[in-house]
């Protein structure tokens, strides 16, 4: 009998979809590590310009590089942010903006600290993206798999929200569909 739960896992497996995925991804990986090097080398002038700054005595102000700097910082910091937050959606993931927590993407809580999310599921059945631990995988696709199904086998033993009734992932504190704790 293929139920509900079968059609998710051969949907999970729609081959040529993750492998374009995956080769999106990697090119998002590399233009993280470009922008962390330029991060790290930003940090890097602001030491240097801060050491001069106070070598010449002057502790009280700060260095008018060292305020440049932080602009541009805050810019490559954002720009690398948006890239994490690019990869996590074609992962349908998404962060929790109090906890940092990541939760599957659609969810209308977090499933760990109950904060709203405000992410929009893509796929259309909201039902089918409940309360999947997110996989813990990051380069190897084979193991992407397994663990989601794994995930799969969890969900069917799912337990019930109390309030309202909704399937929840065992051993998470709140419901991420009502927002409400278990
Ligand atoms: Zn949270
Ligand atoms: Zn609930």
């Amino acid at each position: 009998m293929t139920n509900f739960f079968d059609k998710i896992k051969k949907g999970a497996r729609g081959a040529g979809k993750k492998a374009q995925e995956t080769v999106e991804i990697n090119r998002i990986k590399m233009q993280i590590k470009t922008k962390q090097k330029e991060i790290s080398r930003l940090f890097m002038y602001m030491g240097d310009a801060l050491y001069q700054h106070m070598s010449k005595g002057e502790k009280g102000s700060l260095p008018g590089a060292c305020v440049d700097l932080k602009q541009e910082l805050d810019r490559k910091i954002t720009e690398k942010e948006a890239l994490e937050e690019r990869i996590r959606e074609l992962k349908h993931l998404a962060k929790c903006a109090s906890c940092g927590q990541i939760n599957v993407r659609g969810v209308n809580f977090c499933a760990e600290c109950g904060h709203p999310m405000g992410t929009k599921l893509e796929v259309q059945d909201t039902k089918i993206w409940p309360m999947l631990e997110p996989p813990n995988y990051e380069d190897d696709p084979l193991m992407q798999e397994e663990l989601f199904e794994q995930q799969m086998q969890h969900m069917e033993r799912s337990e019930q929200c109390p309030h309202c009734g909704h399937p929840v992932f065992p051993g998470k504190r709140f419901c991420h569909q009502c927002g409400r704790a278990r």
